[in-house]
């Protein structure tokens, strides 16, 4: 492993000041990212500044004014899937952190480390191998060789790797924004501005500057976002990575015609990929109106651009995301009826 210095900050602004001026340096919070990064190479930090006496930024609140959940950046994973105001106010980000990785590691990753985690591309970890994201300028092994896992949406030919996370999904999907703290000040950015498409610049993956420290992720909440489900189809039942995931969302008027929806994709795209048109083309139908579900499902994947080994994923998605929708339909169905009652 690369040489490194080791602090601990005691405060936000002692983990700034200790970042400042150091672009190569990063914070650690779980390690379960990071601490990996480092031994395989892709990540070279001269300075890990540990945040986890960082109390502050663990905390899990609701707020009425307006109905959000605010959830420190520091809070462990298990800690929100198990919380019951983030499971009956949002079940879609509750189930996306409860469906990923394994026990162990969702007691130890924190949110704010969930975000910032980098694609499972094979080649990104193995530098005997060319790679852009790694690499810039090298090339990308992976166009011509296993793409099994790779992305459909969003790609680009200096690299065609996926955002692997579950979390940023369901966040993309609610429309969820990210708050960030540096020498600069302050920024909330909203999930879907925060991660960037590969480009020319696949290296780059988000919008964050140096010595950025996420403090927290609010996650507005609606009549919508009860009626939820995250939607995780992979190899197998845990412990694995999504080929495709739906985060859906849905709230029907009183004559079952969809009064909102959400939809957004993980697993397939380069970033977390909200469905706006598929979205677009339920608002106001009926829920239970098979040909337009197919419609909207068909809309998102129109764009799709399989490499080799992974069109399957396009099959997977065209049956995952009317299951996802005939779920939350369900749920709004119930709660529909539980209103009326
Ligand atoms: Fe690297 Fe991206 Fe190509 Fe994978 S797909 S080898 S991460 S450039």
């Amino acid at each position: 492993m690369h040489p490194f210095m080791y602090v601990v900050a005691n405060s936000i602004n002692e983990a700034i000041e200790l970042s400042h001026d150091r672009p190569d340096s990063r914070f650690l919070a779980g390690g379960t990212t990071l601490v990996d990064l480092m031994k395989s190479g892709p990540e070279r930090p001269s300075l890990v500044i540990d945040i986890n006496q960082l109390h502050v930024l663990t905390s899990i609140e609701h707020s009425d004014e307006p109905d959000a959940l605010r959830i420190g950046a520091l809070s462990r994973m298990s800690d929100v899937a198990a919380h019951m105001g983030v499971r009956q106010s949002c079940p879609a980000v509750a189930e996306s952190l409860l469906f990923a990785a394994s026990g162990q590691l969702r007691n130890m990753a924190s949110l704010g480390g969930n975000l910032l985690q980098r694609t499972r591309c094979l080649y990104f970890r193995d530098r005997s191998f060319a790679c852009n994201k790694r690499e810039p300028g090298s090339g990308c092994s992976a166009i011509n060789g296993e793409n099994r896992n790779l992305a459909v949406l969003g790609i680009s030919p200096h690299c065609i790797a996926n955002y692997p996370g579950d979390f940023a999904v369901a966040l993309t999907a609610f429309d969820g924004v990210i708050h960030t703290s540096s020498s600069s000040g302050k920024r909330s950015i909203p999930a879907r501005q925060f991660y960037t498409l590969p480009g020319d610049r696949p290296h780059i993956e988000n919008v964050l500057e140096p010595g950025e420290l996420i403090t927290h992720i609010v996650v507005p909440l609606s009549p919508a976002s009860k009626n939820s489900h995250y939607l995780k189809v992979r190899d197998r039942a845990s412990y694995e990575f999504a080929s495709v995931s739906v985060a859906a969302a849905m709230e029907l008027e009183a004559d079952g015609t969809i009064a909102d929806v959400r939809v957004a994709l993980g697993g397939l795209a380069a970033i977390p990929w909200r469905a706006i048109a598929t979205e677009r083309i339920l608002l106001g139908k009926r829920f239970d109106d098979a040909a337009t579900i197919k419609r909207a499902t068909d809309a998102v994947l129109s764009d799709a651009k399989p490499q080799s080994h992974n069109s399957y994923k396009i099959s997977q998605a065209r049956a995952a995301i009317p299951r996802a929708l005939r779920i939350v339909a369900s749920i709004a169905k119930s709660a529909l009826a539980q209103r009326g009652s």
